[in-house]
């Protein structure tokens, strides 16, 4: 059943009948398996941890499911805990991708094999798989759209005033976003299509740590003051939709998302319901959609699959080198979504149904 509803980028789909399987499983029939997700501040994990939670619950397996409020000596206790309490595999979605190898060894220690949900657990050999989206894809995906949204698609030359964010520089998901969204602006920078006023064209420059809203308004605040003067900013490059409401409101502060002088074109990622909201009222531009849904059936497919001794179904191993090895992964697609399709992506996909977004 699970397997049914799959689909997947570029794989041909192996069909696994988990349901069927996990009964005739003896071993790991009702086993303990600990899930651990950063925070509860961004609604994509809730919505992540409780599919996970459910899916694993329908094969018979039993949760324990951790939230960290992006503290990461939380998280590394939560893991630890998971394992003195006899978890049989753990599913990580780390805050920092680098934090946790002691903890993973100790899992090894243990034999208990470890998927990276989402974002790459980085510089240990002790991961066994990673199931995430096309995280350099989503970044293409946002320039892409940042272009559509200033008319560039349609011929117009700029040159346009636009600002770089990125995601948190201990995510490594952050580093792909921006490779991705550079592979399609550079070239646009280089012939003058875009100018990026504050010249803070460094992911450095750009990174924004722990993908904190705040931080992000502050910054946009900041370059607003020190470099707009009568200038007008034409478009935002946001890796995510909570950067991209603090982006909007120090916009906002400043003057923009009026009828003489609208919003700048802003992107965002994960769909978030308030950035959809947003997008509608033609403040956020677009966001990318990245089916949490399909991530957990994938994940949870393949923890089943390892727990049974199985090899789980992979779609990309070249990709995800942790800096010790690379992780064989399955990516899903992502989906760009602007006013002119959530109707069809969010509503029809029954994300959201259209009075959530009323
Ligand atoms: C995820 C994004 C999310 C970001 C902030 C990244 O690792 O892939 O979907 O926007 O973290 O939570």
């Amino acid at each position: 059943a699970l397997a049914a509803t799959m689909t997947a980028c570029g794989s041909s789909q192996k069909t696994v009948d988990a349901e069927a399987s996990a009964s005739s499983a003896a071993g790991s029939a009702g086993a303990l398996i600990g899930v651990t997700m950063p925070t509860k501040s961004s609604e994509r994990w809730i919505h992540d941890g409780d599919n996970v939670k459910s899916a694993l619950e329908k094969l018979g397996y039993k949760v324990d499911l951790q939230y960290a409020e992006n503290d990461i000596p939380t998280q590394a206790n939560q893991i630890e805990n998971q394992i003195t309490k006899g978890a049989k595999l753990l599913i990580i979605a780390s805050i920092d991708g680098t934090a946790i190898t002691s903890q993973l060894q100790q899992a090894a220690d243990n034999k208990i094999p470890v998927i990276a949900y989402d974002r790459l657990i980085r510089n240990s050999p002790n991961v066994d798989y990673y199931a995430t989206f096309d995280n350099f894809k989503v970044g293409v995906q946002q320039a892409t759209s940042l272009l559509k949204g200033l008319g560039v698609e349609e011929g117009k030359k700029g040159p346009f005033n636009v600002e770089l964010f990125g995601g948190s520089p201990d995510d490594n998901n952050a580093t792909f976003f921006w490779n991705g969204a550079m592979s399609v602006l550079q070239p646009k920078i280089d012939d003058g299509t875009i100018v990026v006023k504050s010249k803070q064209t460094d992911f450095k420059q750009a990174a924004i740590l722990r993908w904190d809203p705040a931080t992000a308004q502050k910054r946009m605040e900041d370059i607003l003051t020190s470099t707009y003067g009568n200038a007008k900013v034409d478009g935002v490059l946001s890796p995510y939709d909570g950067l991209s409401i603090g982006i909007l409101s120090a916009l906002k502060s400043s003057g923009y998302g009026t009828s003489g002088q609208p919003y700048p074109i802003v992107t965002g990622q994960d769909a978030e319901l308030a950035s959809v909201k947003s997008i509608i009222a033609d403040e956020q531009y677009s966001t990318i959609f990245k089916d949490t849904r399909k991530l957990a059936e994938q994940t949870v497919k393949m923890a089943d699959a390892v727990l049974k001794g199985g090899q789980p179904e992979v779609n990309n191993t070249k990709d995800y080198d942790n800096g010790n090895k690379v992780v064989p992964s399955f990516l899903l697609d992502p989906v760009i979504v602007d006013k002119s399709n959530y109707k069809e992506i969010i509503v029809g996909g029954n994300y959201y149904t259209e009075d959530q977004l009323q």
